[in-house]
């Protein structure tokens, strides 16, 4: 279902709570909207407070058959934690295949190109695979994650993706405000985390970072910080 901005809410929950905002979006869109998760600080923080709100969401994640065993570990976790089934989506096989084939199995080093082609199999087309059957979805992006999301809006029109609604309660959270929730609710995180990577991809295009160091410039490290984007969140 396509929507437009006159049937979002006037002044998009800017200046209310990531619980009102969250409560809202999943009152509103019921069963037709997904969490997608990767099982970052702001992911699990997601999965908290929905689940105080509601136990039929659907969270999903998109296993690129690159990840951390840390993350895989920590999606048992959150299963367990919360009773909760994850929607796992893979990449195409034969796609992963002949990309593989063709330009071996660490392509993304070789250019932008290359590392795109490689984010393009593995994540973006299995996520477009799930919202195609959604009318929303609710994401962690924040405005300080990276100097590409600065413009990130609790509530927008996902023009990239159907033009379903994209929901980012936590857009104006801090990293440390992040922390604060974990901590004060004993939510299960990423074991990574205190090993030096505030910002967890896959395992090949993430390395730990100091910690006065931009939150992400840990992923593809290589890169310019333009650049960094998987493809999930373009500017829309
Ligand atoms: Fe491929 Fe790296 Fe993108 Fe993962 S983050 S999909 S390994 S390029």
């Amino acid at each position: 279902m396509v929507f437009s901005m006159d049937e979002l809410p006037a002044g998009g929950f800017e200046d209310d709570s990531p619980q009102d905002c969250l409560k809202w979006a999943l009152d509103r869109f019921g069963q037709r909207i997904g969490l997608a998760s990767s099982f970052g600080l702001e992911d699990v923080v997601l999965i908290d407070m929905a689940m105080s709100m509601t136990n039929k969401l659907t969270v999903f994640t998109l296993d690129t058959g690159r990840l951390h065993q840390e993350t895989y570990d920590l999606m048992d976790r959150i299963r367990n934690r919360y009773g909760i089934k994850i929607e796992t989506l893979f990449p195409d096989a034969a796609e992963v295949e002949n990309m593989v084939t063709n330009h071996g199995i660490n392509l993304f080093y070789d250019s932008v190109e290359k590392r795109r082609l490689c984010c393009g199999v593995r994540k973006v087309k299995p996520l477009r695979r799930i919202l195609s059957s959604l009318d929303a979805w609710v994401v962690g992006l924040r405005r300080n994650q990276n100097v590409t999301r600065t413009g990130v809006r609790k509530v927008s029109i996902d023009h990239a993706n159907y033009g379903i609604v994209k929901i980012s309660p936590l857009a104006s959270w801090s990293e440390e405000q992040l922390h604060q929730y974990i901590a004060d609710n004993k939510v299960p995180s990423n074991k990574l985390h205190s090993q030096g990577f505030p910002s967890i991809g896959c395992e090949p295009c993430t390395r730990p970072v100091e910690s006065s160091a931009d939150p992400r410039s840990g992923r593809w490290w290589w890169e310019n910080s333009d650049t960094k984007e998987c493809g999930l969140h373009p500017k829309s």
